[in-house]
């Protein structure tokens, strides 16, 4: 069962609610979303290449 933010109880495959026909899917998906952050994954992933790129610029100059 989903409860709504009305109070009334809907299945869980409910999209809208039966008695104030609020989306109910939203409120799921705003839990998901933080959850995982998909903004803070992506600064991570450019932070770390950049890391790898300056090591392995460092390491190149040391070979020459
Ligand atoms: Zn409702």
């Amino acid at each position: 069962m989903v409860k709504c933010k009305c109070g009334a109880l809907n299945p869980d495959d409910a999209k809208y609610c039966q008695k104030c026909g609020a989306s109910l899917n939203k409120q799921i998906k705003s839990t998901e979303n933080k959850e995982t952050n998909p903004a803070l994954t992506t600064i991570l992933v450019l932070v770390v290449l950049v890391i790898l790129s300056y090591v392995a610029f460092t390491v190149f100059q040391g070979i020459l």
